[in-house]
């Protein structure tokens, strides 16, 4: 998936913007991505869409090239996907919280049974464990066995007693040890089938559970979103575990889970052990499939910076000529907040080396022109006119900021070339000629 997607990112280097036209193939690369990641294809179409409505609404932010913009709004659309927020397991108000699990045989019901009770320790809860495999004594044996190793009592009776009645028998005991969290172990089968079903419901029917998970393993890909939207009209569940993330799984399962069926992934195991069961978090898990850590950053920061009202009141003011010596100050302050300088410049297109001694130029300068610019007034910040006019203003922001003459010359004409740089970029092609300055 990660490898697909970067062949997308690629087909935009070079380009200004993200356009109708210019997204098109990328949009088929990312397309083929998901589908090759076992994302059912109504999900993808939807995705895509909506990636590609996105991108071309986007619009320009400042320092960020198009294939990094797009990085953001596929990794956005991604995290939505895929719930957006962190599903919280519920816990009951009063009386213990009661989880009950579901699933497949050997998806690691069993083990996430403890897993879950090892989590829950740790933040100070009392587990009891309750085993309703009641069809092979070796499930029982298992859970034991896990129980004690995460020392978490088991409750046990045998293979005689109905599911249900273990279920209710288990939390009568609980509730008279005042445990906080009641984990109850169910049978799990090869295949979805009717009495497994009806077992299922009579069990929930008994404990009235605060949560039903279906515990569901990653490696079977978009079959696991078929399996969740099933479980849950059959039987009403509140989330789901996705277990066996470690393995070469291809990550389909946790793109299209929430999508097709509407419950939440709660929790992923991603090994064996008893600590490897954690919280799903959407935005990691697009991060960790995108690969992209640090554009995804980038872009953030600079979108921070650079608020709606910023962007639209620079433009008018470029529209209409009026960029002035705040809006430069606004604007390489800007750059400063977004980084360093170095940092900001290594992302930018062809100019990914830049010497130490360059660094420390570019940011003297900017030192540089905070000075000068502090030492104008203020009407002659908002008029650049007038510095380019009169010699004399030149020579007193000179002196007031200790630089010379040539160096504020040099920053009014700057401004001036900007302005012009600005409006063609904005498509303005005004005549742009550039004042020259009167001695
Ligand atoms: P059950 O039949 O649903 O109760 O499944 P089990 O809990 O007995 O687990 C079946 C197998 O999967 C066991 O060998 C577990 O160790 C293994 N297993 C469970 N969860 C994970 C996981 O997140 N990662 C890996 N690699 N193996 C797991
Ligand atoms: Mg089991």
């Amino acid at each position: 998936l990660t490898s697909g997607l970067e062949t997308a990112w690629n087909k935009l280097k070079g380009e200004e913007v993200l356009s109708k036209e210019n997204i098109v193939e990328p949009m088929r690369d990312i397309r083929r991505a998901l589908l090759e990641a076992d994302v059912s294809l109504p999900v993808v179409r939807r995705f895509v869409q909506s990636v590609s409505d996105q991108a071309v609404g986007v619009g320009v932010i400042r320092g960020v090239r198009p294939d990094q913009q797009l990085v953001k709004i596929v990794h956005d659309e991604l995290v939505q996907l895929m719930g957006g927020e962190v599903s919280e397991l519920v816990f009951a108000k009063s009386g213990p919280t009661v989880i009950l699990l579901a699933g497949l045989q050997g998806v690691g019901k069993t083990t996430v049974c403890a897993k879950l009770a090892n989590y829950f320790k740790k933040q100070g809860k009392s587990c009891m464990l309750v085993a309703g495999d009641v069809y092979r004594p070796a499930a029982i044996d298992q859970l034991s066995i896990l129980g004690k190793q995460v020392d978490v009592p088991v409750y046990t009776a045998g293979t005689d007693v109905k599911p249900s009645d273990i279920a209710k028998q288990g939390l009568e005991e609980a509730k008279k040890k005042k445990i906080d969290v009641v984990i109850v172990d169910t049978a799990g089968r090869l295949q979805i089938d009717k009495t497994m079903m009806d077992e299922l419901k009579e069990v929930k029917r008994a404990l009235n559970p605060t949560e039903v998970l279906l515990v569901v393993d990653a490696m079977t890909g978009q079959e696991a979103a078929a399996l969740v939207t099933t479980f849950n009209l059959e039987i009403g569940i509140t989330g789901a575990i996705l277990t066996k993330l470690d393995g070469d799984s291809r990550g389909g399962a946790a793109l299209s889970v929430k999508e097709v069926s509407g419950k939440p992934i709660k929790l992923v195991g991603r090994g064996e052990r008893m600590e490897d069961l954690e919280p799903f978090y959407p935005d990691r898990m697009a991060g960790r499939i995108l690969g992209m850590g640090d554009v995804l950053s980038f872009v953030e920061k600079a979108q921070e910076v650079m608020r709606k009202e910023d962007a639209e009141e620079l433009q008018k003011k470029i529209m209409s000529a009026k960029f002035d010596f705040n809006d430069f100050l606004k604007q390489t302050r800007t750059v400063a907040k977004m980084g360093s300088v170095s940092r900001v410049i290594g992302m930018i297109p062809g100019m990914g080396k830049v010497t130490p001694s360059q660094i420390r130029d570019a940011e003297k300068n900017l030192q540089n022109m905070e000075a000068m610019i502090e030492a104008m007034t203020p009407e002659e910040r908002e008029k650049p006119e007038l510095l380019a006019e009169s010699p004399v203003r030149r020579k007193r922001v000179a002196l007031d900021s200790g630089k010379t003459e040539q160096q504020v010359s040099q920053l009014v004409a700057q401004l001036f070339q900007m302005r012009v740089r600005m409006k063609n970029l904005m498509g303005v092609m005004e005549s742009g000629s550039l004042p020259t300055l009167s001695n």
